[in-house]
């Protein structure tokens, strides 16, 4: 009927009898309820409406019929139905629609209820237009709308009439849309009004359409202040060579600005999202398939045939009687790094020399790893015995078989320990002794407590494998960062064990969000109340924290990977922190770490980290941060656990200065949650996510070192080169010995394969260097699969792509500032020296012959859940993009779906439902899209770690602990096995003896291999699940402004005009009390339909923004 002009039959009949004398209602009302039920499906109906003149017609009738009930209800409708275009209902704001509906509603009364529902549902459409906002702002009318909402929310305690309430909310919703709006409101003391009207139903879900509203107008109309901060840029500045390029790169969500524009615009927004993420895809046929040429010259490659000694050794030290003849005291002769000056340019070779050890390692048995301790406490650990680096291969054991209870325990707890742990006082006793200022207070000084903690180590030994403290203090002593750190968190010195058991994701409590904004409310309405105390500044040092204070907490970051700036106490119990944006940066605020002490048991502290950037985060859905308390480990629990509760991440008021550097006006976001720790008086460090040191690397290296053994196992542990900061970045090769010098062997290890893996590009993302470490545990360790690994293969491995990054706590950025995984395309040996290195050892591999099967860059993910890939597909890409590009002569091989399948069976986090192959423009520069596309690796990954959990798979419902980021690390290593399996290279050999391993392993694997077989019969519903994030209960806001939502549903309108016909039927003309019961009732179950429909829709929504299927690298 729309398609064939009825709309424009309809309106023209519509003008044509009501212009008459006298109009015959008994024809124009049931001709008007016609014309609402089209009109509202008829998108054009408004500017049909608009151009037949059928607008001042209708205001013309409602005008003669303002106290006639029955015809004045259809006007009503019908004014609502044209309203629904905006510049239409502009057009009816010029006419004087809204002082007509006006006179309608005021002043409160419960008479004629339903005429006054339908007038403010049509004053609710009109005031969507911002010109007839700043109509009603500059006629008063937002006072007389406040006035309106109180009376009706303090008469109709009954809860009958919420759908008036509600329009009238939606009113003021709108007209604080604009600026002068949100002023007036304020100074009509609309946010006290707003507070105390609703906060009485806060708890009562059947309110949520009130309240929902209400939240969005209080969020949006809080004044908008900066942070307490002096000044955006990080507190910490370094100077680095050259010129900064362009600065900081300011990627900024347009959402994250609030708008206030003029011009009136019909929101259409359907596809934008989509089309966005596509406009980004690459399409360019020429960019997909040509590979540039490199610009390195021979000899600038040569200089990498140093970090590929294993290709050029000839292992005379090997007896060629197949080592028999070997002690084991006697050097295997792996070439020793200080031997070797593995640095690419020739400018900085000096330094690089010295940054291994430079004292010989003759270290291959006993107590200790050092000849020559540097610090005096190492001979305490010899005496004593406590800590030991024994750790023969054997025991590390397969990560594959952590599924065994019995063996895992036994590793996790010598038995030693486990004896003490069943001696209460000993705990206590530590901090009730002298030492405890010392100790528990101020972390652990390099220089002086190392003593210290030789005597609590003595009391309290304990073995995590392939950590020691001692080692850690020593490696602590050549780590340079740019505060220069004299303190090290005493987590990342004792050490971290993965607790034994699995933590689910937090179950998201109902209303915790809106009841933590109107907590926030509460400050502004009632200031006298907030404390302001600000208990810890890096910006104003001078104020000290006295030790003695007891009616605050004590905040300190100063240690590595920390990075709190400023902590102020605002209530008893409640503290506001901001973090440090990253080293010459102005943003990047995410990722947190600090120290806090002076708690008390069982008391609830809420925690508000006030700066946070991203718009979206697994906060929201499950994920709870890190703790790790120093008693607890003191008390044989030495672990980071996930903590806190009522947690949740949304847009606050404050926004960035504008006189700040970087991005005027950009938002920022809170993450709130509340602790409430173990013990009195103790030490807890508080963190985003598992920290992981660079030290802890260094320190992890060493030790790993030390473990291997040599006869079977080549561990080489090189410096790829310096970073701007001045620290080693490492390169560790491991491969299998060969079985002797004779040419044969020679050749046979030279001919491997290699594998390159990288890691932590990102800071932040601690979780991709517990990845890491579980691949090099792995890698190294006794399980036959790793030791077949070892003989097909040659692995290349850089941990720490951004080492100065994670030293100095920043979340994304080198010491320039820059995201260094954008840089790939040209990187510098100046400025970026790691990725250049990288770079140029890919592209040596690949002159002489030796492209790598597979690299992989291990990143974590804060959006979205389990772990999976990205990879490069020149036809996935061009089909998502609807290239019309015959994409069947171009040849391309599908092997790079292969790894991630082979994943999707063998390892419990992994999805390949999550990944994706697309090449995205804005990708260029990332390390996969560039070893890809200019080193030729078919096989070019970035791994995502989630920071939270998965939702699949047997670990669905769970957080990821570092047992299973480790697990992660050691199967991924073993999908590289079964990848060789299935090549074409395969060798017979190889097959029979992976055969023979998997075979004995199958009843491990096989409830993983499982897996694949019930996922892909009948699992649609997966598929769904894992694009998007499951519903939460409550509607999650994130943005104040959103305007664009549906309000009125389509059919409440028919509804109301059947209940009418109902109320017509019946004969009852006159509306005593308002609405009959039967009316209320369908329309409270079109409420709350509506409203379920909406918090299912909104995360997707919100969240599409950045949760792309491509997301962020
Ligand atoms: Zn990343």
């Amino acid at each position: 009927m729309i398609s064939k002009g009825g709309s424009e039959a309809l309106l023209q009949t519509l003008v044509d009898s009501a212009r008459t004398a006298s109009p015959d209602y008994n024809i124009l009302l049931p001709l008007l309820r016609l014309l609402v039920k089209v009109g509202q499906r008829d998108k054009e109906f408004g500017k049909k409406a608009l151009e037949l003149e059928a607008l001042d017609v209708m205001l013309i009738l409602a005008r003669k019929n303002l106290s006639h009930n029955q015809n004045l209800i259809h006007c009503l409708w019908a004014l609502q139905v044209f309203a629904s275009r905006v510049t239409t209902a502009a057009m009816l704001g010029i006419n004087g629609a809204m002082e007509l509906l006006f006179k309608v509603i005021t002043p409160y009364s419960r008479k004629r209820a339903r005429i006054i529902r339908a007038a403010t549902e049509v004053l609710a459409v009109l005031l969507k237009s911002k010109s007839n906002s700043r109509r009603a702002v500059n006629r008063g009318y937002l006072n007389g709308l406040l006035r309106l909402h109180q009376d009706w929310q303090s008469h109709d305690t009954s809860n009958d009439f919420i759908q008036i309430r509600r329009s009238l909310l939606l009113c003021l919703k709108h007209i604080t849309n604009i600026q002068s709006g949100r002023e007036v409101f304020l100074g009509a003391q609309g946010m006290e009004i707003l507070f105390t009207t609703t906060q009485k139903y806060l708890g009562n879900q059947s309110m949520d359409a009130i309240i929902s509203i209400v939240i969005q107008i209080l969020r949006k109309c809080y004044p908008k202040c900066s942070l307490p901060l002096a000044t955006a840029s990080s507190y910490y500045s370094f100077s680095v060579p050259g010129n900064m390029s362009s600065g900081p790169p300011c990627t900024i969500n347009k959402d994250d600005f609030e708008e206030d524009g003029e011009e009136e615009e019909d929101e259409d927004s359907d596809s934008e999202e989509t089309k966005e993420e596509d406009d980004d895809l690459e399409t360019d046929l020429k960019k997909l398939t040509s590979k540039p040429v490199l610009g390195w010259t021979e000899e600038e490659l040569k200089q990498y045939e140093a970090m590929c000694l294993e290709l050029s050794h000839n292992f005379q030290e090997l007896n060629s009687k197949s080592g028999d003849g070997l002690s084991s005291e006697e050097d295997l002769g792996i070439p020793q790094c200080t031997y070797f000056c593995n640095i690419p340019t020739e400018t900085s070779s000096k330094r690089h020399c010295q940054e291994r050890d430079q004292s010989p390692r003759g270290l291959e048995t006993g107590d200790t790893n050092f000849q020559d301790p540097p610090l005096k406490q190492m001979k305490i650990m010899k005496s004593t015995g406590a800590i030991t680096y024994e750790m023969a291969p054997g025991k590390i054991g397969p990560y594959l078989l952590s599924n065994d209870q019995e063996e895992d325990s036994s590793r996790r707890e010598s038995p030693n320990t486990q004896a003490s742990f069943k001696e209460p006082p000993w705990g206590t006793e530590v901090c009730s002794c002298q030492n405890k200022n010392t100790f528990l207070s101020s972390s652990i000084r390099i220089d002086e407590t190392s003593e210290t903690m030789s005597n609590v180590l003595e009391r309290h030994p304990m073995d995590i494998p392939f950590h020691n403290p001692y080692t850690y203090i020593v490696k602590a002593e050549g780590t340079k960062s740019v505060p220069d750190f004299k303190v090290l968190a005493f987590p990342d010195v004792w050490g971290h064990h993965s607790p034994p058991f699995s933590q689910p994701m937090l179950e998201r409590k109902c209303g915790i969000q809106r009841a933590k904004i109107f907590e926030d409310v509460q400050r502004f309405i009632h200031p006298e109340k907030v404390m302001g105390r600000v208990v810890f500044s890096l910006d104003e040092s001078w104020l000290l924290q006295s030790t003695d204070a007891t009616e605050y907490l004590k905040f300190s970051s100063g240690f590595e990977s920390g990075n709190l700036r400023k902590a102020i106490q605002v209530r008893e119990f409640e503290y506001d922190l901001l973090i440090n944006a990253d080293v010459n940066c102005v943003q990047h605020q995410q990722w947190f770490y600090f120290k806090v002490s002076g708690m008390k048991a069982a008391m609830p502290y809420r925690f508000n980290v006030i700066n946070c950037e991203k718009v979206n985060s697994q906060f929201n859905y499950g994920m709870q941060p890190t703790m790790y308390s120093v008693k607890e480990a003191l008390q044989g629990r030495p672990h980071w656990v996930r903590v806190g509760y009522d947690i949740c991440y949304y847009k606050n008021h404050y926004r960035q200065n504008s006189a700040a550097a970087g991005a005027p006006g950009k938002c920022h976001y809170t993450l709130t949650f509340s602790v409430t720790f173990p013990h009195n008086e103790d030490v807890c460090y508080l963190a985003y996510h598992y920290p992981y040191t660079y030290t802890a690397l260094m320190a992890h290296l060493d030790l790993l070192e030390t473990s291997v053994n040599r006869k079977k196992v080549y561990f080489q542990h090189q410096v790829l080169c310096q970073t701007l900061g001045g620290n080693p970045c490492p390169l560790v090769t491991i491969t299998a010995m060969p079985e002797s010098n004779s040419s044969d062997h020679l050749q046979q290890l030279r001919q491997r394969p290699y594998q390159v893996i990288v890691a932590r590009v990102h800071p932040g993302e601690s979780n991709a260097s517990w990845v890491m470490k579980g691949t090099l545990e792995f890698l190294v360790s006794s399980d036959p699969i790793a030791g077949l690994l070892r003989e097909s293969f040659i692995f290349k491995i850089i941990p720490m792509l951004n080492p100065d990054g994670v030293i100095n706590g920043n979340h994304r950025c080198s010491l320039r500032g820059e995201d260094l995984n954008r840089q790939w395309l040209s990187p510098s040996a100046q400025h970026q020296p790691t990725i250049y290195h990288t770079k140029g050892l890919l592209h040596y591999l690949n002159s002489i012959g030796r492209t790598p099967v597979v690299f992989c860059d291990f990143h974590g993910h804060s959006q979205k859940k389990n772990v999976f890939f990205y990879g490069c597909s020149i036809k996935e890409t061009l089909w998502q993009a609807g290239c019309t590009v015959d994409t069947s002569i171009i040849s391309e091989d599908v092997g790079y779906r292969t790894l991630p399948k082979i994943l999707d069976k063998v390892a419990p986090a992994f999805a390949i439902n999550s990944c994706s192959f697309l090449v995205e423009k804005s990708r260029a520069s990332t390390a996969r899209v560039v070893v890809w596309r200019e080193i030729g690796v078919l096989r070019s990954y970035t791994m995502e770690s989630s920071y939270c959990g998965c939702n699949q798979g047997p670990y669905k419902g769970l957080q990821l602990g570092t047992r299973e980021l480790e697990e992660m690390g050691a199967t991924f290593c073993l999908g590289l096995l079964l990848l060789q399996l299935k090549s074409l290279t395969c060798s017979s050999q190889f097959m029979a003896q992976a055969s023979a391993l998997l075979d004995a392993r199958k009843d491990i694997l096989g409830h993983h291999l499982q897996r694949c077989s019930g996922k892909s019969s009948g699992s649609s519903s997966t598929d769904m699940e894992l694009d998007d994030e499951p519903p939460c209960m409550e509607e999650i806001d994130y943005s104040t402004d959103c305007s664009s939502d549906e309000e009125t549903d389509i059919h409440e309108l028919d509804q109301q005009i059947q209940e009418m016909a109902l109320v017509e039927a019946v004969g009852d003309e006159e509306e005593k009390n308002g609405i009959d019961n039967r009316s209320l009732s369908t329309s409270e179950l079109y409420v709350s339909k509506h409203w379920t429909r909406k918090s299912r829709n909104s995360p997707q929504s919100s969240e599409s923004t950045e949760v792309s299927s491509r997301g962020k690298i």
